[in-house]
């Protein structure tokens, strides 16, 4: 079995105090989320609705787990019921449809929302015109039953350091504007999740609080 310990404890190691790590174990067996729960990871990151459901239930019932990919809305209701925190909340109606299947479950889940700022049209997220509409807004303050935490974005998949570097610090500036004008007395929206396996060096070092690392802990995925 790939050493996973050793390899979480090398990406933990370099993390500055403040930023957690969500280790995104997407297509990795259970084997594997067991080794980095024996060493005390708590928070672990799925993007597929089904995977995430047998794992939440085969695995410890102490296991945060973040939804982290495209959600569609008619999924909504299958995660709700235990997931900790949906990450890539890309649309108001999304939103919307997260609180609704909250409040069915009587509970409250934590949300991200998520930026689109890389130069690829492939990835999903809100522009950032889009966003500022959707808090200006303002139907999201009468949703009870989620807690917007802050900002999440996935940088160019690039080897250009200095793009990447660009695109996490416009996240950055980004995320005091909106908390100044919008959560500026919320202390939950205190959220930053950017830095993958290839860039967590530079995303810790543009204030990300949550990165999301899979490779580097649990090896290649296998498809
Ligand atoms: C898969 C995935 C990650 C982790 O990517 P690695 O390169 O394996 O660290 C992080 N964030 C999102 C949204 C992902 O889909």
């Amino acid at each position: 079995m790939y050493d996973v310990k050793s390899h979480l404890r090398e990406v933990l190691s370099q993390l500055p105090q403040g930023v957690r790590l969500v280790a995104i174990s997407k297509y990795h067996p259970n084997e594997y989320i067991e080794a980095a729960y024996a060493e005390g990871q708590r928070i672990f990151g799925e993007s597929h609705e089904q995977e995430l459901r047998q794992k939440h239930e085969q695995l410890p019932q102490d296991i945060e787990w973040h939804f982290i990919g495209h959600l569609q809305t008619n999924k909504v209701k299958y995660i709700v019921p235990y997931v900790t925190m949906i990450e890539a909340v890309d649309s108001l109606k999304l939103l919307r449809e997260i609180n609704k299947q909250s409040e069915k479950c009587g509970r409250v889940v934590k949300v991200l929302l998520e930026l689109h700022i890389a130069e690829e049209s492939t990835k999903y997220g809100l522009t950032l015109d889009a966003c500022r509409e959707l808090l200006e807004g303002g139907e999201w303050r009468d949703m009870k039953h989620v807690q917007i935490c802050g900002l999440m974005m996935m940088a160019s998949f690039v080897d250009d350091q200095e793009q990447i570097r660009r695109e996490m610090q416009t996240a950055a500036d980004f995320f005091d504007e909106v908390k100044a004008r919008y959560f500026a007395d919320d202390d939950a929206f205190c959220e930053r999740s950017w830095g993958m396996s290839d860039d967590y060096k530079i995303a810790c070092e543009t204030r990300s609080t949550m990165v999301r690392i899979g490779t580097a802990i649990f090896g290649p995925r296998v498809y």
